[in-house]
């Protein structure tokens, strides 16, 4: 398979995608951005004002912050694959409604199963929900959790620690424990595309540690 091909036919199927109702607001689909062969994927919300214009994910203030949390440990935003749960903007940047986020989400299993990255960070909640549905994450962000062969590391979404300043310290701590996480992940866990949205939380209760 070659995987640059297969990311780019998504690429292209989100830029005409009419599944969700997201479709009659956007400008332009954000399908994701970054190497086929990425170690670390980082699944944001979905695009905010600027990744609609462009096309692009994590473009205005929040990527900016997360180009910084990158540079900290060592990290260009080239190394990783950055996405969303949904490829498109909410109007206003509201929450994803469940429906759109069930609409968009084969995308994202495609790009999991093409990449299948080491390590998969998620940012904000609505994307640790894709993966752990009970959880909160002032409980568990920063700890690695074993899903289904994935690794799974619930990050606050930079945004939170622009509009909470108090949480920058606990958002820097958490990007410091990455390098070791990946180097750390065995070889690249085997993805199993069975359907992770609807029977992970009793499993994940469990796989906390
Ligand atoms: N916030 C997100 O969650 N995703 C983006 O792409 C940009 C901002
Ligand atoms: Fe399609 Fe996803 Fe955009 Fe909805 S948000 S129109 S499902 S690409």
């Amino acid at each position: 398979m070659d995987q640059g091909l297969e990311l780019k036919k998504i690429a292209e199927a989100v830029a005409a995608c009419r599944k969700c109702d997201l479709c009659h607001s956007r400008e332009k689909g954000v399908p994701g951005e970054g190497p086929a062969d990425a170690d670390i994927m980082f699944i944001g919300e979905g695009p905010g004002f600027h990744e609609n214009m462009q096309g692009r994910p994590f473009v205005g203030a929040a990527g900016d912050l997360l180009v910084e949390l990158l540079g900290a440990i060592g990290m260009k935003r080239e190394q990783v694959f950055i996405t969303n749960v949904v490829k498109c903007r909410p109007p206003g940047n509201r929450d994803p409604q469940p429906e759109e986020l069930a609409a968009c989400n084969p995308y994202l299993e495609k790009q999991l199963q093409i990449i299948n990255p080491k390590v998969i960070v998620t940012l904000g909640r609505f994307s640790m929900a894709r993966f752990i549905p009970q959880a909160k994450i002032s409980e568990i962000h920063g700890q690695p959790v074993k899903i289904k062969g994935m690794l799974i590391v619930p990050f606050y979404h930079p945004a939170a620690a622009l509009h909470r300043p108090s949480l920058r310290t606990t958002v820097d701590a958490d990007f410091a424990k990455l390098p070791d996480l990946i180097k750390n992940a065995q070889q690249a866990p085997v993805y199993q595309p069975t359907d992770i949205i609807e029977d992970n939380s009793r499993a994940e209760q469990l796989s906390l540690f």
